[in-house]
């Protein structure tokens, strides 16, 4: 039987038909260290996301690698993912029914990865691990998800990119993260 790896998804999810979004938008799957500790998962690709078929590679992306350097980390140390795996128009939010479609594809990388730390960046990411705590409540703390998983909420950093408070608060709660991933055996 042929061994389910990060590579094989990506060839698989560039031929599926199973969300809508993929008749109009470019596959993007996660990228990273495929034995990372901590994985960041966001909402949905944008338009640099897109064009490149990689998460993460416009402003919110830049500003999410800054988040990473403050607490000594690399994008290569890390891996990080998208809920929904195609743009949506406009970049608006994506559709609970676009969320539910592309959920296997999350659950196979979570699956892959095993990580340590799952970081939610923003509320639709959130809502899939803890569909009743809201981000304003939750950010910037470890919930046990798991005997092996932490759940990690942060605000998504595009809020953040016009909104000084925000970016503050997403700055502080990366320290906050630092100090948690120190203490994992
Ligand atoms: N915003 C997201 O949620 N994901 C990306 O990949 C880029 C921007």
């Amino acid at each position: 039987m042929t061994e389910l790896t990060l590579d094989l998804l990506k060839e698989k999810l560039s031929v599926w038909k199973g969300c809508d979004l993929a008749k109009n938008a470019n596959p993007v799957l996660g990228e990273g260290n495929p034995h990372a500790t901590v994985m960041f998962i966001g909402e949905a690709p944008g338009q640099k996301e897109d064009e490149l078929k990689r998460p993460f590679v416009g402003p919110a992306g830049q500003f999410l690698n800054e988040l990473l350097e403050s607490i000594g980390l690399k994008r290569e140390d890390v891996y990080i993912s998208n809920v929904v795996k195609f743009r949506p128009p406009g970049n608006r939010d994506p559709e609970p029914i676009e969320k539910e479609q592309c959920m296997p594809w999350l659950k196979l990388e979570i699956a892959l990865i095993q990580p340590r730390v799952i970081v939610p960046l923003g509320r639709h990411s959130l809502g899939h691990f803890f569909p009743q705590k809201t981000i304003t409540e939750a950010h910037g703390k470890p919930f046990r998800l798991t005997d092996r998983i932490t759940v990690f909420p942060i605000y998504h950093p595009a809020a953040a990119l016009h909104n000084a408070n925000l970016r503050s608060s997403l700055l502080t709660d990366f320290q906050a993260l630092g100090q948690f991933l120190k203490t994992l055996s």
